[in-house]
């Protein structure tokens, strides 16, 4: 028997610049790479979900490396303890002992829960379980206050982020050389399953799909960023979250590139980094109001509205726009997830929790600790809120940065049409409604 580590990719589906990969390859053991299409995950999703292409696309890619170099990815399907536990006797006939697993940490409830259960079952068998840091440069107990406790104001989080990366020794955001040390261990690895065999229709991994993301990071569109970044019908934003999302990018690569070119785009992916402390400190804020007087609104079981808002036919253009885009491209531009989010939760009086959820069955890019602080900043229960009487208005929202109608047009043809639907609820109607219940149920009447 000859002892090898495993590393296990999750959120990471890359082999440059990984941090859990270094640490594996550094163990001293030959590596093993692993990856197990979660059921628990996958069986929520519809046939036509295109995330589990792209995954399956990339995967497929990193296999296709490991092989190259000499190594062998296993890919699995099912839970990922049994997985883990099915490979590891797999690899034992033949011949290979699995001493440790290395893997990358992932802040959200379930993964935390998932690794708390391989933790210990791999404490139960002698085998290491380590975690490593890779998908936030700072992880969420790095950035605290000086009493211990966790920010909850994106500003001072922001300063102290900056401060605890200026006091560091050795940069995080030196890039790891997780290719060039130890060595691969040499194994019969079969072909990731197919599409079709986890219940998914082919279509699903054409990379036509994802094509809004298809792209690398463009520099100039971070130089233009603080220009650029609120004109829906530009390319004005880098199209990276869904590289984030599933790691095919580095984290410490962009923010690299961020601090030499754009300080204002370097602070989005620190939004980032906030969302993903904010969710690790407060998991309660993933299905509650952060502030839990929040959840005293009496939100209207609107299916009506709901149907019109998710079609894109609420008769308010850019509202409109940016749904058709979502459901066109599973992508929507920030400024305008703005929009949509805060006409549901303040037009409509819809619970947030309806319009998370739709985002995260449409968004390519859906991440959980995002998706919920954008709903809860629009809705006004977040930690660092939009003020519950700020209600944006649709219009004025469009004369600001689409005052052409150049976005809405593309999404919205037949808008300035007669064949436009006419609003389903009147602006300074529903900003007084908003307004009203929501001082109302704050107050505790
Ligand atoms: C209601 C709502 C829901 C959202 N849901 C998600 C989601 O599920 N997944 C997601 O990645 N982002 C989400 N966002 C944040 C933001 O809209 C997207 O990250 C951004 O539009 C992605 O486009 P980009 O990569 O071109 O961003 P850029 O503007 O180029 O920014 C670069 C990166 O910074 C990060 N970033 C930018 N803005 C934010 C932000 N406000 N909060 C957190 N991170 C940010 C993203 O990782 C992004 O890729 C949401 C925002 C709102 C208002």
């Amino acid at each position: 028997m000859s002892d090898v580590s495993l590393f296990w990719h999750r959120r990471d589906l890359r082999l440059e610049d990984n941090k859990g990969l270094e640490a594996a390859r550094l163990s001293g053991h030959p590596v093993v790479g692993f990856f197990c299409f979660d059921q628990h995950i996958l069986d929520r999703l519809s046939e036509l979900d295109r995330r589990v292409g792209f995954i399956h696309h990339h995967l497929t890619s990193i296999q296709n490396k490991y092989r190259e170099t000499g190594g062998g990815l296993i890919a699995a399907y099912g839970h990922p303890l049994k997985a883990l536990q099915d490979t590891i006797a797999e690899l034992g006939q033949a011949g290979h002992n699995v001493v440790s697993i290395y893997a990358n940490r992932d802040y959200a409830p379930y993964p935390v829960q998932r690794d708390a259960e391989v933790a210990s079952w791999c404490s139960s068998q002698g085998v290491a379980f380590e975690l490593h840091e890779d998908h936030v440069v700072m992880p969420p107990e790095k950035v605290l206050k000086d009493d211990g406790t966790p920010y909850t104001v994106f500003t001072p989080y922001s300063k102290k982020w900056h401060k605890v990366l200026e006091s560091m020794a050795a940069s995080p955001l030196t890039p790891v050389n997780s290719l060039g040390s130890g060595s691969w261990a040499s194994i019969d690895a079969k072909n990731i399953p197919t599409i079709e065999s986890m219940g998914f229709a082919s279509e699903s991994a054409d990379p036509a799909g994802w094509a809004a993301f298809d792209h690398k990071l463009d520099p100039g569109t971070v130089q233009s960023y603080a220009e650029m970044r609120d004109t829906p019908s530009a390319q004005g934003t880098t199209r990276m979250s869904l590289h984030l999302r599933f790691g095919t990018v580095s984290i410490r690569s962009l923010m690299r590139f961020g601090m030499k070119h754009s300080d204002k785009w370097l602070t989005e992916l620190i939004w980032r980094e906030f969302y993903q402390a904010i969710l690790h400190h407060f998991p309660h804020s993933a299905s509650d109001a952060f502030r839990a007087k929040y959840d005293r609104i009496p939100w209207r079981h609107d299916e009506e509205g709901f149907a019109a808002w998710c079609a894109g036919r609420t008769g308010y253009p850019l509202v409109d726009a940016g749904m058709r885009e979502l459901n066109a491209t599973g992508f929507m531009h920030n400024r305008v997830r703005m929009v949509v989010a805060s006409f549901l939760c303040k037009h409509l009086l819809i619970d947030w929790r309806w319009g998370e959820r739709y985002f995260a069955e449409k968004l390519l890019d859906y991440e959980l600790a995002s998706n919920v602080g954008g709903w809860q900043w629009a809705s006004g229960s977040g930690c660092d809120a939009a003020p519950y009487f700020r209600v944006f208005n649709p219009e004025s929202q469009m004369k600001k940065f689409d005052a052409k109608g150049v976005y809405v047009k593309r999404w919205v043809p037949e808008w300035d049409t007669p064949s436009y639907v006419p609003p389903i609820v009147e602006h300074k109607m529903a900003r007084q409604r908003a307004i009203d219940t929501y001082k109302a149920a704050l107050a505790g009447a």
